[in-house]
């Protein structure tokens, strides 16, 4: 009989895209990439592209929704028409409203918001291209963005989802995966806390496979911090190297 099923995983235990069940995605992040945002950052993780740019803290319009206690965050996560195959609509549809809100979720308790009461940090998020695993791109290359624009943090915030793919326990899922696999867990976790922050669950997994999820999650987030840590200490090395430039003539 004809097995209509996709299989997405080979008897070597490797993936639709040859990856092993607990490897990445290879992840590039680059810091500084606009000019006329306080901080930003571009991150590709596989196939997907996201740019991120963060303002603030600043004075906070409409007046009457500032906070007396503390900065207000916004988030907008937004895909552009071209990030899929079918052209998006550019109308903010329920899903980014929602991906929205959990990426500030996410983002909210590495910030010293407390710092900053009446004013506002916006943080815009824009989906280049998409190939699964795009809330935890956002949130990994916003946690730099914020640490570019000066906002004082707590820690980084780094995220990577993990789940189940025919029947293993995988890492970092593509577009495929998450449309094809059995589960969909992504993790946003601040690695020298040791907090998480985000964890949401599409599917079923049972006790002891959510322990090996879990544990692979947390590692796969204390691997991008440290993407994250190099991105932004490259971007530092880089600026050194301009004023020593500057201060040779
Ligand atoms: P995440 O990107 O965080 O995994 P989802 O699980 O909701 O978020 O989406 C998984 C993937 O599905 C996205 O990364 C993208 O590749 C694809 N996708 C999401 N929305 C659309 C859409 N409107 N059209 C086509 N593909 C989409």
């Amino acid at each position: 009989m004809e097995n209509d099923k996709i299989s997405l995983v080979t008897e070597d235990g490797l993936r639709v895209d040859g990856r092993k069940l607990d490897e990445l995605r290879p992840v590039k992040i680059e810091v500084g990439v606009l000019a006329n945002a306080d901080g930003s950052a571009f991150i590709q993780q596989g196939k997907s592209k996201l740019l991120v740019a963060v303002y603030g803290p600043r004075e906070l319009h409409p007046r009457h929704l500032a906070l007396p206690d503390k900065a207000l965050i916004r988030c907008r996560y937004h895909m552009a028409p071209f990030s899929v195959e079918e052209r998006k609509s550019p109308a903010p549809s329920r899903r980014e409203i929602e991906l929205s809100k959990i990426i500030r979720e996410a983002l909210e308790p590495a910030i010293l918001v407390d710092r900053f009461p009446r004013t506002s940090i916006d943080i815009f998020i824009e989906v280049l291209e998409a190939d699964g695993g795009t809330r935890c791109a956002a949130v990994t290359a916003a946690s730099v963005a914020l640490a570019h624009a000066g906002i004082p943090m707590r820690d980084l915030v780094a995220a990577c989802a993990v789940g189940k793919v025919d029947g293993k326990i995988v890492v970092d899922l593509c577009d495929a995966e998450d449309k094809y696999g059995e589960v969909d867990m992504p993790v946003a976790y601040m690695p020298n806390k040791k907090v998480v922050t985000l964890l949401q669950m599409d599917g079923i997994l049972t006790r002891e496979e959510f322990d090996e999820a879990f544990k692979k999650a947390i590692s796969a987030c204390e691997k991008i911090y440290e993407f994250q840590l190099n991105a932004l200490k490259k971007h530092l090395s880089i600026i050194e190297e301009v004023k020593e430039e500057e201060s040779n003539g």
